[in-house]
């Protein structure tokens, strides 16, 4: 009625548009039809109406083409091809070139292809179109397409789409009509500023089909479209005006960047749809940080607007978009960063290759701690096999390398040193590119940009820090990943894995000594040995750590990993110790662990080798003296892993206690400070909280091992069950990458109702990864931990989630609109 027509009306003919509605933009995922309403009665109305009969015409052709592949399932190319070879044959070049015979008779072809393929005639009846084609648009919502996008882009499967039936308007109805998308700002940088294109005398997909190039709408952008048509601002500046103006009301209303398809027919501008536009991460934070400046957005509107996960695009380098790239394969996208480099197939050429100056890629088939040199040289690491949490993705991440694992198609050969990818082979000094963001592997180099830290950035983050409750710690355990994880904002250490200070070639001999050993005074020169080094060492740390917390946790591996593995690592230390090697083989022999992830590791190492724990107290806390001695503050709490019981803390807290009472005579001191806390790993360590709470000051959950140990499965292995679980339908939505009040976190919730009953006070935080997961740091929030500790890298991501949900918890149930404009807002990448 508004439009003064009639759907189905053989003079005033309404003619429809069906699109999809779902509330989370899939652009291009799912179906349209257009035009629809037209046959072989509307089209001459149409025709009568627009007094353009090779207008009339162009869309019915349109509609059949358009309707019979969405709903009819009949391939595009069958059509196209049957306009081109009737233009071949008949001289013309563009389809503006064909009029109303030309038209006629390719439409009767058509009608002729759609009978041939479904055996039926073209449909005439508009309701029948009408219907069929809403049905097909809602079923567009399973096509593989879709299904893949929200897969990548995590978006869940049962939100649905709504339709959308909208009256059609033409932008192709002569050269007063255009169609066109319009940004409100700028998606790829957030400047403030109508960005987009446009192109005259056309219909929505021809933008989309690439046969004509589309012009630009501002004459800012006119050079980056590389055309000389002019700017819409130019031809049709009092359109242009018009859409300016829309654009800045949708921002208000909106209050987000707009992203908004037009089309202007005989001058008249019609919007066709708004939504919020998809953005680079850096464009997400001016544009929020922006808002807020505007008056638009509240501060805390804009930190929830961004979505956590994506400033990691901002921290690493990322491709050059300019580039072209060849994709040999694609493996999980692990530790983000993009960087060439070439191949190296052990950590030892690792390490050689990257001191003459070389960008190393690392490929193995998976890491193990033997290579932690290797990684740390390698600007990158490919790994055939393993998960998100494999041995190489929690190091790279730690480190900040790029790391692509689990890459299945990659076929690794460390001996003869050669990969295959397909029908592609690559040999050790080849060029390979990785790129960490998405797990694709390229082949050769390519250029890379660091993203700049925008002052935009800073603000946003120091708006985060204003309203976040929960402090963040990272993992580190030496001064260079110390000094990353402070300039990312770090305010404190939560874990130092002390087992690296012995996995390095030089200490590993010493750790062999004391261990294999059956001397005493060769032991006794090992442990000195070791102190020694480790003296140095947390001399090191703790000067980075410029008098914030740090959390040094004991000897955790099972010893097995300190021990000799090869018949030549075997000779040298037999040689060392004076042994032979066959007993050093019996040593080692004695000490292989059935079940390394569970044996005789952490705390109870402590117990059965006390001299190993000793020897690192006393490094700790005389680090600590000699350097407060010098007037250097140090903040030192030291952590027990893998505790499982009240009286295994107890039986370390007393060693702990005797070291630190021999310092304080030594150094005649009548006080030394220092906290004693233990992991929480173990689902037993949590049942018994309150027992352990006895002889701690904190808690830190460890929820690596406490998530094997709980559900029976790796976090990586649960991920790839779920995938099949989700594919045979047994689960909808995935419960075991994040933590919830299920499994590992209703253990975490008893843990700390125990402990805190025994121990009001007590200090709590998590280190495990799910440390640096945004969803999980909420659901800390909930648990009211003191901190959450997690890679360097992660600092800012964390930063940002513990805000977020600090306002979350805050507004609980309360400001709905909040949360929505935060959800419209989130979808950035
Ligand atoms: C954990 O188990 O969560 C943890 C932090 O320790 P690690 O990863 O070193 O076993
Ligand atoms: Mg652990």
């Amino acid at each position: 009625a508004q439009m003064g027509m009639l759907f189905g009306d053989e003079e005033q003919p309404l003619l429809l548009s069906v699109r999809s509605g779902a509330p989370v933009s899939m652009p291009g995922m799912m179906d349209t039809v257009l035009n629809l309403g037209l046959n072989d009665q509307t089209v001459e109305g149409l025709a009568q109406l627009s007094g353009d009969r090779s207008f009339a015409l162009d869309c019915y052709r349109r509609f059949i083409q358009m309707y019979s592949n969405v709903v009819l399932n009949v391939d595009m190319e069958v059509f196209e091809n049957i306009i081109t070879s009737y233009k071949e044959s008949h001289g013309l070049v563009q389809d503006q070139d064909l009029g109303d015979e030309n038209w006629t008779f390719i439409i009767n072809r058509f009608k002729k292809v759609v009978e041939h393929e479904t055996s039926e005639p073209f449909p005439q009846d508009v309701q029948t179109q009408l219907l069929q084609a809403i049905g097909a648009v809602m079923d567009s919502w399973m096509n593989p397409r879709a299904i893949s996008y929200r897969r990548l882009n995590g978006i869940s499967e049962d939100i649905g789409t709504g339709i959308v039936v909208q009256a059609m308007v033409f932008g192709n109805q002569g050269d007063d009509c255009a169609t066109g998308v319009a940004f409100t700002r700028n998606p790829s940088t957030g400047e403030k500023k109508l960005i987009g294109e446009y192109l005259v005398n056309a219909q929505g997909e021809d933008v989309v089909a690439g046969v004509r190039t589309p012009q630009s709408l501002s004459t800012r952008y006119q050079n980056t479209m590389k055309e000389d048509l002019p700017p819409m601002e130019v031809l049709m500046p009092e359109v242009y005006h018009k859409l300016l103006a829309v654009s800045e009301s949708l921002e208000t209303h909106y209050r987000d960047m707009q992203d908004i398809e037009f089309t202007l027919n005989k001058g008249k501008l019609w919007i066709l749809q708004t939504r919020s536009g998809k953005r680079t991460a850096q464009a997400a934070i001016k544009i929020a940080v922006e808002m807020v400046e505007e008056g638009l957005l509240s501060k805390e509107a804009a930190i929830l607007a961004i979505d956590p996960k994506v400033l990691d695009q901002l921290l690493h380098p990322v491709l050059d978009p300019a580039e072209k790239t060849t994709v040999l394969t694609q493996g999980l996208a692990a530790s983000p960063g993009s960087v060439s480099g070439i191949i190296a197939f052990s950590a030892e050429d690792a390490v050689l290759m990257a001191e003459e100056g070389e960008s190393v890629i690392l490929v193995r088939e998976e890491t193990s701690p033997d290579d932690i040199e290797g990684i740390h040289a390698a600007a990158g690491i490919l790994t055939s096999r393993g998960g998100m949490t494999c041995h190489a993705a929690v190091v790279a991440r730690g480190m900040g390398r790029a790391c692509v694992c689990g890459t299945k198609e990659l076929e690794v050969n460390e001996d003869k040193k050669y990969l295959k990818i397909g029908r592609q082979t690559l040999k050790q000094g080849d060029a390979i590119t990785i790129v960490g963001q998405t797990g694709e592997v390229l082949l050769g180099r390519y250029n890379t940009i660091r993203p700049e830290i925008s002052g935009e950035f800073r603000t946003l983050m120091s708006w985060a820090d204003e309203v976040r409750r929960m402090k963040i710690r990272a993992n580190a355990e030496t001064p260079e990943d110390i000094s990353v994880a402070l300039e990312f904002g770090a305010e404190g250490v939560g874990l130092c894995r002390s087992e690296h200070m012995f996995l390095e070639k030089s200490r590993l001999t010493s750790m062999r000594k004391l261990l294999l050993a059956h001397d005493e005074s060769v032991r006794k020169g090992a442990l000195t040995e070791l102190f020694d080094i480790q003296l140095n060492d947390y001399t090191d740390l703790f000067t980075s750590m410029q008098g914030l917390p740090i959390t040094v946790r004991l000897l955790d591996p099972p010893l097995h990993e300190f021990l000799p593995h090869n018949d030549l690592e075997i000779e040298n230390i037999a040689a060392v110790l004076g042994l032979s090697s066959r007993q050093v083989k019996e040593r080692v022999h004695e000490l292989k662990e059935a079940n390394p992830m569970l044996g005789h590791r952490g705390c109870r190492v402590g117990v059965t080798h006390p001299e190993i724990y000793r020897v690192q107290v006393k490094a700790l806390l005389a680090a600590m003296v000699k350097l407060q001695a010098e007037g250097t503050p140090v903040v030192l709490e030291i952590m027990v892993p893998f505790i499982a019981s009240g009286c295994e803390i107890k039986f370390i807290r007393q060693l702990i206690c005797e070291e630190s009472d021999k310092i304080k005579e030594q150094n005649k001191l009548s006080e030394l400070k220092f906290e004693i806390g233990t992991m929480i790993e173990l689902p037993r360590a949590a049942l018994v909280a309150d027992e352990i709470a006895q002889y701690t000051s904190f808690f830190s959950f460890g929820t690596n091992d406490l998530t094997q140990t709980t559900l029976g499965l790796s976090r990586d292995d649960a991920a790839s069950f779920y995938g099949a679980y989700r594919k045979s339908g047994v689960m909808g939505s995935d419960p075991f990458e994040t933590l919830d009040r299920r499994g590992v976190g209703q253990l975490m919730q008893i843990a700390l109702e125990k402990g805190r009953r025994k121990f009001p006070g007590i200090k709590t935080g998590i280190c495990g990864e799910h440390g640096g997961d945004p969803r999980s740091i909420e659901f800390c929030e909930t648990l009211r931990l003191d901190y959450v500790s997690c890679s360097p890298y992660r600092v800012p991501i964390a930063r940002l989630s513990a805000a977020q949900a600090s306002i979350r918890s805050k507004h609980a149930g309360q400001d709905v609109n909040l949360e929505a404009t935060a959800h419209s807002l989130s979808r950035c990448g």
